[in-house]
C-alpha cells in the first residue's frame, strides 16, 4: 500500500464534475483506492463518496493505493486533483448575493395592477413570453413491505429501472460539452456501486423498490445538505431527482415531454433537474421560473452558463404559475411576474432590448481580433488537453491553441497511443482551428507524473530529473511516433511544435535532427507532411540565461511561467506553504520573462506565453510592454484577456 499527499488545485473543489472524473480515472486501475480527508475515507471509485468528502480547493487529502497498479494509478490521480488545468469547469458562483435587491427601489418596476412572485436570483437577465408547464406528480414512499419471496423479483425490477434511467439520461443533440459533462457525472452517480448496495441493501430488508430508491436518495440527499458547503448542499437536489426518476421508473410514470415545447416559452416547473434540463432544446426557452432550488442548484448552473434568466425557489407560486399563461421572469432580481400587465409588458421588453445590446457588445468583443492602443496585433489563443476543450476554446473565442498538453492522452491509458492514434487526435485539433495557429507541446513527463509503458526509475527529485525533452530524447521509441504524428497532423492545418523542459542548446538541435529524420521517413513512406514551426518553451532558467542562442535555432518561444517560476524561485509549484514565492510577479521571475522576449525579438522571433501568467489581468500588461505577441490560456479568460489588450 501506498499513500501520498495532494493539495487539490482543480478549481473550486472536487464538486460533482471533478469527482466524477476522479472516480472515472479511478476506475480505469485494479488497485483500490482510496482519499482521505480529515479522518473521513472514501473510496475513490465512488463519485458520491468522494463528494460526501466536501473537500475544497486548497486543501490537502491523502489518496491511498493498494494493488497490482498502485504506483501508477496513485501518480495519475494526483496528478489529475492537483492540476488547475483539470478538465472540469467549476460551478459558477452564487449569483443570489451579487442579483438579490437591496431595497425596493433597486427593483425593475411594475404596472400596479400585478404582482410579484418572489423566488431567488438563478440566472441573470428578463424575459418575457407563452407559459410551459411543468408539475411532476407526487410520489408517496410508504408502501408495504416485501415477502421474502419477492425480494429477487424486486432487486430484478431495480436493475431494469437503473438501466432504464441510465439510458434516458441522454443530452439534447444541441447541448454543449458543459451540458454534456453535467448529464456524465449523473449518470456516474447512477452507476455509483455504492449507492446501488445501499438501495439493493433495503430491498433485501423487505423495503420496496419505489421505498428503497426514494429513501436511500433522501438519506444521500440530506448527508449532501448537511455539508458546509452551500455547493455541496445543492446536490441534495441531483440525489433527489435521480432517486424520483427511478421511482418513476419503478412506476411506469414517463419522464417529463419537453418535446411538447414547440415555441419559445417560458418554463414554470415545481422542480427542474439538471436531467431534465439536459434534454431543454434551449432554443425554445426564453426562461425558467422554478420552485425549488437555490442559487447552487444545477439548474442555476446551467441557466448562468447558458445565459438564460431564471428565477429558482419559489417557494409560494405553485398555484399562480401553474395557472399563468404569460410569464414575465427577472432572473437578476429573483421574482416573476404572471400574465403581466402592459406597463409591465412595456417595461421587461425595454429592458430586454437594453439588455440584447450589453449582449451584443460582450459577443462581438470576444470574437475580435484584439489591438493595443499603438495598433500592434495581439494572438489570444487557449491552453487545452484534450480534444474535448476544442469546443470550449472555439465559444470563448480562442485564436488558435497556444499550448495543447499531449501528456494527458498518454496518461489515461493502460499502453503508449500508437502513432496513428496520435495523428487523428492532432489532425482533428488542427482541422477544428482552420488555419489558426495549434501550438502542439511534445510528450513533457517525468517521474513526478509517469506514463504506462515507459518505466520511470524512483528519483528524489522529479521535478529536477529526467522528464520532458530529456526523457524523450533517450526514448526514441516513445518519441518518434509523437514526432512523425505531429509532422503528418501539420499537413492539415497551421500546426507548430514546441519541445518542453529545454535546458541547453543541444537539446532543441538534437530534437530538431531526429524531426528532420522523421520527416525525411515518412517522405520515403510516400506520406504527406507539413512544415511546422519549431518552437521551444522557456521553463527553466537555463533556458532564459542562453535565449539568445536557443532563440537563433528556434521559430518561436513560449514562456511557460508556471514552471519558470518554479525553477527561478526554487520553490516548488505545488506547496501550499511556498505560494508567496510562487508567483510569476516575483521581479526574479519577470525579469527571466523580460530578458527571454528581449534575446528573442533581437533575433526576428515571436514569444509567446502560456504558463497561468498569460490569464492573469495584472501581469498582461506588463507581458505584453515585454514584446510577448501571443497570450495562451484557459479557454474561459480569453474574453477578458482580449479585453485588456485593447485597453494597453
Ligand atoms: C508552464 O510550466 O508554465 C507550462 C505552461 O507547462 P505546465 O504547466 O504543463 O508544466
Ligand atoms: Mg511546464
Amino acid at each position: 500500500m501506498i499513500e501520498r499527499q495532494a493539495v487539490i488545485r482543480m478549481q473550486e473543489g472536487l464538486h460533482a464534475r471533478p469527482a466524477a472524473e476522479l472516480a472515472k480515472l479511478a476506475k480505469t486501475y485494479e488497485s483500490t483506492l482510496e482519499i482521505v480527508k480529515d479522518g473521513q475515507t472514501a473510496s475513490a471509485k465512488s463519485t458520491v463518496k468522494i463528494m460526501l468528502l466536501g473537500v475544497k480547493e486548497g486543501e490537502t487529502i491523502t489518496i491511498r493505493a493498494n494493488g497490482s497498479d498502485e504506483a501508477q494509478a496513485l501518480e495519475s490521480l494526483i496528478k489529475l486533483v492537483s492540476d488547475e488545468h483539470g478538465q472540469s469547469s467549476p460551478p459558477s458562483p452564487p449569483a443570489a448575493a451579487k442579483t438579490q435587491p437591496k431595497s425596493a427601489s433597486d427593483l425593475l418596476p411594475l404596472g400596479s395592477h400585478v404582482a410579484r412572485i418572489q423566488g431567488v436570483a438563478g440566472g441573470d437577465g428578463v424575459a418575457i413570453g407563452p407559459v410551459f408547464t411543468y408539475f411532476a406528480q407526487t410520489i408517496h414512499p410508504n408502501r408495504p413491505r416485501l415477502a421474502v419471496d419477492d425480494v429477487p423479483a424486486a432487486l430484478a425490477r431495480l436493475h431494469l429501472a437503473l438501466a432504464d434511467v441510465a439510458g434516458s439520461l441522454e443530452p439534447a443533440p444541441q447541448a454543449d460539452e458543459e451540458t454534456r459533462a453535467i448529464v456524465e457525472a449523473l449518470r456516474d452517480m447512477l452507476a455509483d456501486p455504492e449507492i446501488i448496495a445501499d438501495i439493493e441493501q433495503r430491498i433485501r430488508d423487505r423495503a420496496d423498490p419505489v421505498t428503497a430508491v426514494l429513501e436511500s436518495g433522501a438519506a444521500l440527499a440530506s448527508r449532501f445538505a448537511a455539508m458546509e458547503s452551500e455547493y455541496f448542499q445543492t446536490r441534495a437536489e441531483d440525489m433527489a431527482a435521480l432517486a424520483r426518476r427511478l421511482a418513476e421508473s419503478l412506476l411506469g410514470i414517463p419522464p417529463a415531454d419537453f418535446s411538447r415545447m414547440k415555441t419559445p416559452s417560458v418554463i414554470a416547473a415545481g422542480t427542474l433537474s439538471a436531467l431534465d434540463f439536459a434534454k431543454l432544446d434551449l432554443a425554445h426557452v426564453l426562461g425558467l421560473v422554478i420552485c425549488e432550488g437555490g442559487p447552487t442548484s444545477h439548474i442555476a448552473i446551467m441557466a448562468r452558463a447558458h445565459g438564460i434568466p431564471a428565477v429558482v425557489g419559489v417557494e409560494h407560486g405553485a398555484d399562480v404559475l401553474k395557472a399563468a399563461r404569460m410569464l414575465a421572469v427577472n432572473g437578476t432580481e429573483g421574482y416573476a411576474v404572471a400574465d403581466p400587465d402592459e406597463v409591465t409588458t412595456t417595461l421587461f421588453a425595454d429592458r430586454i432590448t437594453r439588455e440584447q445590446e450589453m449582449q451584443n457588445a460582450l459577443i462581438a468583443f470576444r470574437d475580435i481580433h484584439p489591438r493595443m492602443k499603438s495598433g500592434r496585433a495581439i494572438e489570444v489563443a487557449a491552453n487545452i488537453g484534450s480534444l474535448a476543450e476544442v469546443e470550449s476554446a472555439i465559444r470563448h473565442g480562442a485564436m488558435g491553441v497556444g499550448l495543447f498538453r499531449t501528456e494527458f492522452l498518454f496518461m489515461q491509458r493502460k499502453t503508449l497511443p500508437t502513432e496513428d492514434e496520435q495523428y487523428a487526435v492532432y489532425s482533428k485539433a488542427a482541422e477544428a482551428f482552420g488555419g489558426q495557429p495549434v501550438v502542439i507541446r511534445t510528450l513533457d513527463v517525468g517521474g513526478d507524473k509517469p506514463i504506462a509503458g515507459i518505466d520511470v526509475p524512483q528519483e528524489d527529485n522529479p521535478f529536477l530529473g529526467w522528464r520532458g525533452i530529456r526523457m524523450c530524447l533517450d526514448k526514441p521509441e516513445l518519441f518518434n511516433p509523437q514526432l512523425r504524428a505531429l509532422l503528418r497532423a501539420a499537413a492539415h492545418g497551421n500546426v507548430k511544435i514546441m519541445f518542453p523542459m529545454i535546458s541547453v542548446l543541444e537539446e532543441l538541435t538534437a530534437a530538431k535532427a531526429l524531426l528532420r529524420e522523421c520527416a525525411t521517413a515518412l517522405l520515403r513512406e510516400g506520406k504527406s507532411i507539413g512544415k511546422p514551426e519549431i518552437g521551444v518553451m522557456i521553463e527553466t532558467p537555463a533556458a532564459v540565461m542562453c535565449a539568445g542562442e536557443i532563440a537563433a535555432e528556434a521559430d518561436f518561444f513560449s514562456i511557460g511561467t508556471n514552471d519558470l517560476t518554479q525553477y527561478t524561485m526554487a520553490a516548488d509549484r505545488g506547496h501550499p506553504k511556498l505560494a508567496s514565492l510562487n508567483r510569476a510577479d516575483q521581479p526574479a521571475v519577470l525579469r527571466m520573462i523580460e530578458l527571454a522576449c528581449k534575446e528573442a525579438i533581437a533575433k526576428g522571433k515571436w514569444v509567446g506565453v502560456c504558463g497561468e501568467a498569460a490569464g492573469t489581468p495584472a501581469l498582461i500588461p506588463l507581458l505584453l510592454s515585454f514584446g510577448v505577441s501571443e497570450l495562451s490560456m484557459s479557454p474561459a479568460l480569453i474574453p477578458r484577456a482580449k479585453k485588456i489588450v485593447t485597453e494597453c
